[in-house]
């Protein structure tokens, strides 16, 4: 496994901003290349400590006259006023594509990557297209053609016959599970592990929650901060509740732990500032509801049918 560096573009950014402190930010996974930044860049130079979860969190008040930010692309719905470089720092990782082959279901298939594996796409679709499936690849505003985020699966159009997610672990195709209400394949290129991800139960607790809520008085919603602030959301959830006679109370938070939570006065919780949060770190919560924000949105509208994630 590598992970490719765009030495190129680090030095093309700093010759450009000129930057005097450069603040690099990395997920754990990625300290290496964030060490081999620092060396490049010539000036002054702190790697961060903070959680990277996505390109949604480009910390502009630390320290430092520009970011470069690995592991991610910009996120759709938020630009850093602070010169930023995402690089996405893609991994080259040797998989057997192989094992899909009997596991998927119908001819017409979307597949959908994490950014860093963007690079497996192409392979994938001309070993699909040997197969005789029928490959398809979408893209959306703000997104890459095939690209999946936790909280955006724009381009994974519904209606086909199955969904192909490549990505390590279970949390995207997880999310494109819930998002497309069916069951999705989640291709795992660390592993070459290849899994059926049946949302129905998950859905069931899900649906469960939305109506608990549909019946509460008091409400916290919790926005975040940098690309995880929503002020315009936060608006339109907080007046869809009032109206509905709901007393809503904003809270901001830019690590949201579960000590917090469960301290919280209010019956129902809503994650705005990463909507995964309320199904991945508080799904089992059992002394309140935390919903992320289309689900919150069903509960209010008395929607049948299950939102996710907005
Ligand atoms: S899922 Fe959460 S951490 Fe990931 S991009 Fe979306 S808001 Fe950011």
């Amino acid at each position: 496994m590598r992970y490719v560096l765009d030495e190129e573009k680090v030095k093309a950014f700093i010759k450009e901003v000129k930057p005097s402190k450069v603040l690099v930010e990395a997920p754990p996974g990625l300290f290496k290349p964030a060490k081999r930044v620092c060396e490049l860049v010539s000036v002054e130079c702190e790697i961060s400590a903070m959680p990277v979860f996505g390109g949604c969190l480009a910390y502009e008040f630390l320290e430092g006259d520009a970011i470069i930010h690995l592991g991610h692309n910009p996120y759709p719905w938020w630009t850093p006023k602070k010169p930023t470089l995402y690089l996405e720092v893609p991994v080259e990782v040797e998989t057997d594509v192989e094992v899909v082959k009997d596991k998927l279901k119908g001819k017409r298939v979307v597949l959908g990557a994490v950014v860093q594996h963007l690079n497996l796409l192409d392979e994938l679709k001309e070993r699909l297209r040997g197969w005789g499936f029928e490959p398809l690849t979408f893209t959306s505003k703000g997104l890459k053609e095939g690209q999946v985020l936790g909280c955006d699966y724009r381009n994974l159009r519904r209606g086909y016959d199955d969904y192909l997610i490549v990505a390590g672990g279970r949390f995207h195709a997880l999310g494109a599970a819930l998002y497309l209400k069916r069951d999705v394949l989640a291709f795992d290129p660390y592993s070459s592990r290849v899994e059926r991800l049946d949302p129905t139960k998950a859905l069931a607790r899900r649906m469960w929650l939305v109506k608990e809520a549909s019946n509460t008085k008091t409400v916290a919603l919790v926005d975040g901060h940098e690309g995880q602030a929503r002020p315009g959301l936060v608006r339109a959830l907080k007046e869809m509740a009032e109206k509905a006679g709901m007393r809503v109370r904003v809270y901001k938070s830019l690590i949201l732990t579960r000590e917090f939570v469960l301290n919280l006065p209010e019956e129902v919780v809503v994650t705005l500032s990463c909507p995964r949060l309320a199904l991945d770190d508080f799904g089992d919560v059992r002394e309140k509801v935390v919903l992320a924000p289309g689900e919150f949105r069903a509960a209010v509208l008395g929607l049948d049918s299950y939102a996710f994630p907005f």
